[in-house]
C-alpha cells in the first residue's frame, strides 16, 4: 500500500511551476481549438511547447499511453487518443494535460466548446466547472476527501447530470497518481482527512445524461453509455488552512477564449 506523500513548502512551489506549465500549454492549445483543427495537431503543439519550456509530457508513455494530451470529444469522458478527429462547430472537447518539470508533476484539464454548442452542452460545461470550484472550496485542512466528493456530486445532480464514479481525482506531485483517491461523489465528513502538505488533483467528470460509462477495447478511451456528452475540468490544488491554493490555472486559456469571442 502506498502512502500519502506530504510535500514541503519548497516542493509545493516546484509543483506550482509544473502546474503553471500545464496551464500555459492549455493556453497554447486554446489558440487552435477551432473548427477544422485535427486533435492530433493539438497534441503536437502541446508536446513541442512543453519540451521547449524544459518539461516532459507526463502522459506520453504512462502505462503505454501514446500521446502527450488526452483528448476526448463529445461523448468521450476521458483518456481519448488525439488523432484524425476534425473539430466541428457544436463539438465539446476535453483536453487533459500533464507535465513533469524539475521532477515534479502538474495535472489539469479543460473542456472547450467549439463554435456554437447546444444549450445542454453549454449548461454541462458551466456546471462541471462550478463542480470543480465547489470541490476546491472544500480542499482545506480539517475537511475530508468525502466533503470534496459530496460538494461535486451535489451540484452536478442538482442539475440532473450524471457523476462518473469509475474514475477519480488523486494525489499528485512526486508521481502522476498518488494517494489519496479523490472521488467526485461521497459522504460529508467521510474519508481521508485533508492536511497541510497534501497536493491533490480534483477533476469532476460529469455526464449530461446518465452516469454510466464504458471502457473501450483500446484499453484507454472511456465514453458515456447513453452517447450523451461529458465534460471534465481539473486543477492541481494544495490543501491549506482556510483556503485552498490552486497551483494550476485557467487564466491562460480564458484569456485566449475571451479574445476569440
Ligand atoms: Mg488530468
Ligand atoms: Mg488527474
Amino acid at each position: 500500500m502506498s502512502k500519502i506523500i506530504y510535500k514541503t513548502a519548497e516542493e509545493i512551489e516546484l509543483i506550482r511551476q509544473s502546474a503553471l506549465l500545464v496551464a500555459k500549454t492549455l493556453g497554447e492549445v486554446a489558440k487552435i481549438v477551432k473548427p477544422g483543427t485535427k486533435t492530433i495537431e493539438l497534441d503536437k503543439l502541446a508536446e513541442t511547447f512543453i519540451r521547449d519550456n524544459g518539461g516532459v509530457p507526463a502522459f506520453l508513455g504512462f502505462h503505454g499511453f501514446p500521446s502527450s494530451l488526452c483528448i476526448s470529444p463529445n461523448d468521450q469522458v476521458v483518456h481519448g487518443f488525439p488523432g484524425e478527429h476534425v473539430l466541428i462547430d457544436g463539438d465539446i472537447i476535453s483536453v487533459d494535460c500533464g507535465v513533469i518539470l524539475n521532477g515534479f508533476y502538474g495535472d489539469s484539464a479543460y473542456t472547450f466548446a467549439i463554435g456554437e454548442v447546444s444549450e445542454e452542452a453549454k449548461l454541462l460545461l458551466k456546471v462541471t466547472k462550478e463542480c470543480l470550484e465547489k470541490g476546491i472550496e472544500k480542499a482545506v485542512t480539517g475537511m475530508r476527501v468525502g466533503d470534496i466528493g459530496y460538494a461535486v456530486q451535489d451540484h452536478a445532480e442538482k442539475h440532473g447530470f450524471g457523476v462518473v464514479k469509475e474514475l477519480v481525482g488523486h494525489g499528485v506531485g512526486v508521481k502522476l497518481h498518488e494517494k489519496p483517491e479523490v472521488p467526485n461523489y461521497g459522504k460529508r465528513g467521510s474519508g481521508v482527512k485533508l492536511e497541510e502538505g497534501m497536493v491533490i488533483a480534483i477533476e469532476p467528470m460529469i455526464n449530461a445524461g446518465k452516469a454510466g460509462v464504458k471502457f473501450w477495447k483500446d484499453g484507454w478511451t472511456v465514453s458515456t453509455v447513453d452517447g450523451k456528452p461529458s465534460a471534465h475540468f481539473e486543477h492541481t490544488v494544495a490543501v491549506r488552512k482556510g483556503k485552498a491554493d490552486i497551483l494550476s490555472s485557467f487564466s491562460y486559456v480564458e484569456e485566449v477564449l475571451a479574445k476569440n469571442n
